[in-house]
């Protein structure tokens, strides 16, 4: 059978659009990001002719658990939350992925998030899986004792679905180093020994890299600048906007800054923040460090999170929630760069419509521009298992390296292909995943 890419339609496609209607008709991911995912995941592996029980296997988490985490709050009651990991696949390696709080998580997200993660270790080409976790609940809600209660109680209903060698989670939206700390030191009692490689993106005296903290929001400027080397755009004094100004916004504003960028916006849950000459990302952390939020800022005006996105501006980097990039959006967008730090930041209709557009807006999609983050969670992995921790230059310079080959080789499946972006980095992670469960075969 033939497995090699090819750019036009055959008969696989056809098979493989059947097999995928059968599969979107079960409703155990129902819900819009995972159908938008699987559907352009579909498309793309029809276009490349896989075998249609390949692509089958890849419309689906290979695994899904769903718990409940009861925990005694502050005030004496007992709250009961829902909880998921999902593992998409491992034919490539450990699954890998990280672990979400957020009040809207559910098992559609986390089921989308985790195919997203093995496609984007294919295109990083590192040695693992995609998997995904997460928590519904609003961690701002919860004290820090209580998201420490939380966290435990999860770590023990997931114990046998993780560890070192099968399923390593990481830090994402509403975690944090601390998290993970706990996700360890947790997994460790229960299992009589100390198992720091079970999580990354832990602190650095319990094992953590250097550079992990900070290696998805450099990644993404990293991409950025890849990106405009190949538009022949100059960034220095060139203006970007930055949605989000959590982990991944946070620090891909510092970095863009340094590189003599101008950040004219940035956002949080409560709203964003303009200075069209530029804002002093220094004083702006500061600032942030002391009132937890970006809002009442003095040095710039107020705007909407949707009035950030449409800003003029040379490079718009949503780096918040997935869904806010919506064809209506899409339409009005007037970046010439859209950097995707978040994961799923545009929708199916948003995807039509930048395709479209994609002469006026170089898109750096997802799998690629925050791919920082699990590639130095991979080399936390590595560093942790060899008991042998690396410097911080040493670090940065395989990252940026990873990094600019993923990037070159996306260029070439979109020039190859004639597609766009999002399509050629798909079909790069697509190629490299099929490629292991080909090699593999089928068990039993
Ligand atoms: P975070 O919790 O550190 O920060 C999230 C930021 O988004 C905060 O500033 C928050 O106020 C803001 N936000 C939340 N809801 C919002 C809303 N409705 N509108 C506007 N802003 C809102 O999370 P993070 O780790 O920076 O993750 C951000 C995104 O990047 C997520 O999509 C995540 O999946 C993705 N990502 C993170 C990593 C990582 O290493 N942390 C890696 C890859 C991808």
């Amino acid at each position: 059978m033939d497995h090699s890419i090819r750019p036009e339609s055959t008969p696989g496609e056809v098979r493989a659009a059947d097999n995928d209607r059968r599969y979107r008709s079960s409703l155990e991911w129902e819900s819009k990001f995972f159908r938008d995912t699987a559907a352009l995941v579909e498309r793309t592996s029809a276009a490349m002719n896989l075998d249609p029980n390949i692509i089958q296997r890849l419309l689906t988490p290979q695994r899904a658990l769903v718990v409940s985490c009861p925990v005694r709050m502050d005030n004496g009651a007992v709250r009961n939350m829902i909880g998921y990991r999902v593992q998409h696949n491992n034919a490539r390696g450990p699954f890998k992925g990280g672990i979400r709080y957020h009040e809207d998580v559910n098992l559609g997200e986390v089921s989308a998030l985790s195919m997203l993660m093995s496609f984007k270790c294919g295109v990083a080409g590192i040695p693992l899986g995609g998997a995904k976790g997460g928590i519904r609940v609003d961690p701002r809600q919860l004290s820090s004792q209580e998201k420490q209660r939380l966290t435990r109680r999860y770590t023990v209903e997931i114990l046998d679905f993780i560890g070192a060698e099968s399923d390593i989670p990481a830090p994402d939206m509403g975690t944090d180093a601390e998290t993970m700390a706990w996700l360890m030191d947790t997994y460790s009692e229960m299992k009589g020994h100390t198992v720091p490689s079970v999580v990354t993106g832990k602190p650095l005296n319990l094992g953590g890299s250097k550079g992990r903290t900070e290696a998805t929001g450099f990644g993404v400027a990293h991409t950025i600048a890849a990106a405009a080397e190949h538009l022949g755009i100059e960034l220095p004094n060139k203006r970007v906007a930055i949605q989000g100004f959590g982990n991944v916004g946070s620090y891909a504003a510092r970095k863009l800054s340094s590189m003599g960028m101008k950040v004219i916006s940035v956002s949080d849950v409560n709203g964003g923040i303009h200075n069209p000459d530029g804002l002093d990302i220094n004083h702006l952390l500061k600032y942030v460090a002391i009132r937890g939020s970006v809002q009442g800022y003095p040095r710039a005006d107020t705007l909407s999170n949707e009035e950030l996105l449409l800003l003029d501006t040379d490079v718009l980097v949503p780096a918040a929630l997935g869904g806010v990039i919506d064809a209506h959006v899409a339409q009005r967008l007037k970046c010439r760069i859209l950097a995707e730090g978040a994961n799923g930041p545009v929708t199916a209709e948003g995807n039509d419509v930048l395709v479209q557009r994609q002469d006026d807006i170089f898109v750096v999609p997802d799998v690629l521009a925050n791919a920082g983050g699990v590639i130095v969670s991979y080399f936390e992995w590595v560093q942790g298992l060899q008991s042998f921790f690396w410097n911080l230059e040493e670090i940065n310079e395989r990252l940026f390296r990873i990094l600019q080959e993923a990037f070159n080789e996306c260029i070439n499946f979109k020039n190859k292909f004639h597609t766009d972006m999002r399509s050629a980095a798909l079909m790069l992670g697509i190629h490299r995943v099929s490629e292991a469960m080909l090699a593999r075969g089928l068990f039993p």
